[in-house]
């Protein structure tokens, strides 16, 4: 499969870049690998077009633990809302403005926005639209921005790139993985990223109360559907008994996939601030998970979904299954 890239939204998205002073840098609320890699691979852009340029990345949330390692990661801020005005707001990784999380008023505070992200069904929000579904990652398209601006990448460059590419192809082993996500791969290894070190870092650093938090949400797992649906529910009375932290639920919901008979993972989240469930959803192979968290109001992509229940953790729990039922 062969993507094709609008070099025309490339011209004009780097024209942007090169033309505007002042840049905010942002992605979805509590953000992921895929956000920080393309932030700070994006953010270093912008420096080397003119290290006068002012730029700032403000996500709605703080970072994950596993890539505070990135170079430049220390410069990023969690606020609920952006201060000033800028030229120029690039956000990465929304299916839709509304998962920022409300932190910036795009008419009062923005004079462009560029919308960079790769998911299904985005409504293309910006003045520039750089969205290709069909892309492992928002990371892989920075990546392109990067070449088409004949910049090579420097190895810190790589390496938020790497790091964004392997957090949302589950290093490689997801279907969105494809030849292009590869052969950009091989190009950021050759620009010096060290794979080996960027897998203990951001795959090997979990901490003890993980892996017990792991152990109990197992122990609890249910299956439905002739074991062809894994549910895993996190309670917050769970979370405050082994003393974990948001960090902790990382991939939690991937591990129901690991079953031969699953095809498709549910993980339950309750939250109490504000009330509800964060629902998280995975799938394998062709069975669309996307239907289910459209259903609530939410999105994603077809193996990869999320959306939030403003319901009890059982009421939640019921509510997904009944529409899985209906949906497979
Ligand atoms: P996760 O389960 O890791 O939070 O999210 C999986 C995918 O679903 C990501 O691409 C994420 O952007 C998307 N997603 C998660 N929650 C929501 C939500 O509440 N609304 C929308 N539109 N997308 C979501």
């Amino acid at each position: 499969m062969k993507i094709q890239t609008d070099t025309t939204v490339l011209d004009e998205l780097i024209a942007a870049l090169k033309e505007g002073q002042s840049f905010c840098l942002s992605g979805h609320q509590n953000p992921d690998g895929d956000v920080v890699g393309s932030e700070l691979a994006m953010a270093s852009l912008i420096k080397r077009l003119d290290p006068k340029k002012r730029v700032d990345i403000l996500n709605n949330g703080p970072i994950p633990k596993s890539i505070s390692f990135l170079p430049g990661a220390q410069h990023i801020q969690n606020v609920r809302k952006v201060e000033g005005r800028y030229d120029v707001l690039i956000v990465f990784e929304c299916s839709g403005s509304d998962r920022m999380g409300d932190i910036i008023d795009f008419s009062a505070q923005v004079g462009k926005v560029i919308n960079i992200d790769h998911h299904l069904h985005n409504p293309n929000f910006g003045a520039i639209n750089f969205v290709e579904p069909a892309t492992s990652s928002t990371a892989e398209l920075i990546s392109k921005i990067f070449e088409h601006a004949k910049m090579p990448l420097t190895t810190d460059e790589a390496s938020c790139i790497y790091a964004g590419m392997v957090a949302d192809t589950g290093w490689f082993r997801y279907g969105n993985t494809n030849p292009q996500t590869h052969a950009i791969a091989s190009r950021l290894l050759e620009a010096g990223v060290k794979v080996e070190d960027i897998a203990e870092r951001q795959y090997m650093s979990k901490n003890k109360t993980a892996l017990q938090l792991l152990g109990k949400v197992l122990n609890n797992m249910t299956l439905h559907y002739d074991d062809r649906v894994a549910v895993l529910k996190l309670p917050e009375t769970l979370m405050k008994e082994v003393g974990a932290k948001s960090d902790d639920t990382d991939a939690l919901v991937n591990y129901g996939l690991e079953i031969d008979t699953v095809c498709a993972s549910v993980l339950l989240k309750e939250r109490t601030n504000p009330p509800g469930v964060k629902i998280s959803l995975r799938s394998k192979g062709k069975f669309d998970i996307n239907q289910v968290a459209r259903l609530f109001g939410g999105g994603g992509h077809r193996n990869a979904s999320g959306c939030l229940i403003e319901a009890s953790l059982e009421q939640a729990e019921q509510a997904i299954l009944k529409e899985m039922r209906r949906v497979f």
